[in-house]
């Protein structure tokens, strides 16, 4: 059965799109099967996935309005061997027309339950707000891996995404909780991204996880060319930290 989690929070320009495509990447390279699902309209993991988002026939947008399922609308992507359920502009249109259905917050939930057998991980890309996709990310969730970057207001900002963990936990999914915090962009020549990773794992201790992924160019640079870092140049540092991360992951899956 797949495990299902979302990469969320509530701050852009974080990180979440580079460890959705990238974690994808690593966790089939080490021989698991994956689906990534694009929930931001942006469609940015679907193209770094290498899929162009303005020739999806079918996306998630079909398939949260039911007029597709997930094994319908599913397409691999090209060279880095997992699945992807992509997203378009059209997708901004789901948030007004998902208001007025019946299980509004649960209809990701209910179709990603059909493909559960076809995959070891499922890793959601969730958009930077706390709108009705990220609700519907959240409800269809084990838990939620955070990417966060060690600067002075990473702290105050994950305040409110663990209230909003807490708050879906209470009201619509009883199994949601924080997988772990993923440090990114990280750069250990600056002083204060060490205090703060130090704070991190002072607060959180062992919700903190291992790896760290290093700031790398080459990681800014694989999406121009439709691909992850890990299979655009696996050598880089960056590549590696992800791999490592999708090892790690396996490994705690089990009691996950
Ligand atoms: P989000 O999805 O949270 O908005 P992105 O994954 O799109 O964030 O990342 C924001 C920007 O930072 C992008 O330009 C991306 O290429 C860059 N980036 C992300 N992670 C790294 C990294 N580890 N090293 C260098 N650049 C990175
Ligand atoms: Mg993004």
């Amino acid at each position: 059965m797949a495990k299902i989690f979302c990469i969320a929070n509530q701050k852009g320009g974080v990180g979440k799109t580079t460890t959705a495509v990238n974690l994808a990447a690593g966790l089939a390279k080490v021989g698991q099967r994956v689906l990534l699902v694009d929930l931001d309209p942006q469609g940015n993991a679907t193209m770094g996935a290498g899929i162009d988002k303005r020739e999806l026939t079918l996306s998630v947008y079909d398939v949260l309005l039911e007029s597709a399922s997930v094994a319908e609308a599913a397409t691999p992507s090209p060279k880095a061997g997992f699945q992807v359920l992509g997203a378009n502009r059209e997708l901004a249109g789901a948030e007004v027309e998902l208001v007025e259905l019946p299980q509004r917050e649960k209809r990701l939930k209910q179709a990603l339950a059909a493909v559960a057998a076809d995959y070891d991980f499922v890793l959601v890309d969730c958009p930077p707000s706390l709108s009705m996709l990220t609700l519907n990310g959240l409800c269809a969730a084990h838990g939620v891996i955070v990417p966060m970057q060690c600067e002075y207001f990473a702290l105050e900002g994950l305040t409110d995404l663990v209230n909003t963990i807490k708050q879906v936990h209470a009201n619509l999914n009883p199994d949601l909780k924080i997988i772990g915090l993923l440090r990114v962009m990280f750069d250990p020549r600056i002083t204060l991204q060490l205090q703060v990773s130090e704070q991190l794992k002072a607060h959180f201790g062992d919700k903190v996880f291992n790896t760290v992924i290093p700031r790398n160019v080459r990681l800014a640079e694989a999406p121009s060319y439709g691909l992850p870092g890990v299979v655009f140049d696996p050598s880089a540092k960056g590549s590696q930290a992800f791999v490592e991360f999708a090892r790690e992951l396996v490994a705690r899956a089990p009691t996950l």
